[in-house]
């Protein structure tokens, strides 16, 4: 009796820990290579197979959640100088506790790994393509297609929302701003609207009339909007200065608009009154020479005003820089190099209404 009852306890033990294995199998998350069960971390990545051009791999960190929640993407470095960002993502990754997480975020903090190690702004060294330019991406294409392709099937296609970092790249002296896209739906745009007001920049980019086309879409965070998936970008850093109170405005930000999404517990700390800006007005570079500013990064400049100029080699001023239009500058060239077509400047519009 006793040993037929000890038999019959070790099979149900043994089929218990079975149904338990399959059970928390079928509740892992993976992305790439990186597998977590729930409440685990796993870090993993994303291989960019050779193609026309060199292979790559791109690292990939998966949260999964003791608790049921969305998917929440994070991704960032694909302009691999633009530092703050990364380190940011950096922070988050031991910060983010998989015990505590409803849901589960899938965190790309570099995408672009031969330009943060060669240190070339803009662009991926290897194709001479921006990445966040060829989304969603070509499987046969050069490597920033082919991981653009991998970033759309494995990240973007697999989360509920979605957020992209950037910042001031090395030549850029920039101040912090979101960009927000409505898209005429409700649902999402109130969502979305909600995340970048809980991310708490206080400049806030109105992103309108951006492709719909699925396979046009260019920009990640457009290639998750026009999927139906909630989504932001959000900028801070400059220069290739790595301030703690920029990355502090990214990790706290993220941790905001994760309280709003209910991920994590505790309230949301939402902007309150945000400056909106409805249009972005590039200056352009019409010749190479070399940059004086007179303006800084966040300054307010009415239409007209002087904000800098340029010499020829031989000290001889070529050009007066006037700012196009009133708004507040929200980057200027950094560096005195300056290259016919390069950006001088983005001054943004303040916008009439607030969305
Ligand atoms: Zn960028």
């Amino acid at each position: 009796m006793l040993r037929s009852f000890t038999r019959t306890f070790v099979s149900l033990a043994i089929f218990l820990s079975f149904a338990l294995y399959v059970h928390a199998q079928a509740l892992s998350f993976s992305v790439g290579t990186a597998i977590a069960a729930p409440g685990q971390k796993s870090t993993g990545y994303l291989e960019v197979p050779t193609g026309v051009d060199a292979a790559t791999n791109i690292p990939v960190i998966v949260i999964n959640g003791a608790k049921h929640g969305p998917v929440l993407a994070l991704v960032s470095g694909a302009h691999g100088t633009e530092y703050t960002s990364i380190i940011a993502m950096e922070k988050l990754i031991n910060l983010l506790d998989p015990s505590q997480l409803a849901g589960t975020v899938i965190l790309i903090p570099l995408v672009n790994i031969q330009s943060f190690e060669q240190k070339v702004p803009h662009i991926n060294p290897i194709d001479n393509k921006s990445m966040n330019r060829y989304y969603p991406g070509k499987a046969d294409g050069t490597q920033t297609e082919r991981a653009s392709f991998l970033i759309t099937k494995q990240v973007v296609d697999r989360c509920d929302y979605l957020i992209d970092y950037h910042g001031g790249d090395l030549d850029e002296s920039l101040r912090p701003y979101a960009y927000w896209a409505p898209t005429g739906r409700e649902t999402q745009d109130r969502i979305s609207k909600e995340m970048v007001l809980a991310f708490g920049l206080d400049h806030i980019i109105i992103w309108r009339d951006r492709s719909t086309d699925l396979a046009a879409t260019r920009y990640l965070d457009n290639t998750s909007t026009a999927r139906g998936k909630p989504s932001i970008v959000v900028e801070a850093g400059y220069a290739g200065i790595v301030e703690a109170d920029d990355v502090a405005l990214l990790v706290d930000g993220t941790m905001s608009t994760m309280r709003a999404l209910k991920m994590v517990s505790g309230e949301p700390r939402p902007v309150q009154n945000p400056v909106w800006l409805d249009r972005v007005v590039d200056i352009l570079s019409d010749g190479p020479g070399i940059w004086y500013p007179l303006a800084k990064r966040g300054t307010y400049v009415q239409e007209g005003m002087k904000i800098g100029f340029v010499t020829d080699y031989f000290g001889k001023v070529i050009l007066e820089t006037r700012a196009p239009v009133s708004g507040v500058i929200l980057h200027i060239n950094a560096v005195p190099s300056l290259r016919k077509g390069d950006n001088i400047a983005d001054i943004g519009t303040i916008a009439t209404h607030a969305p």
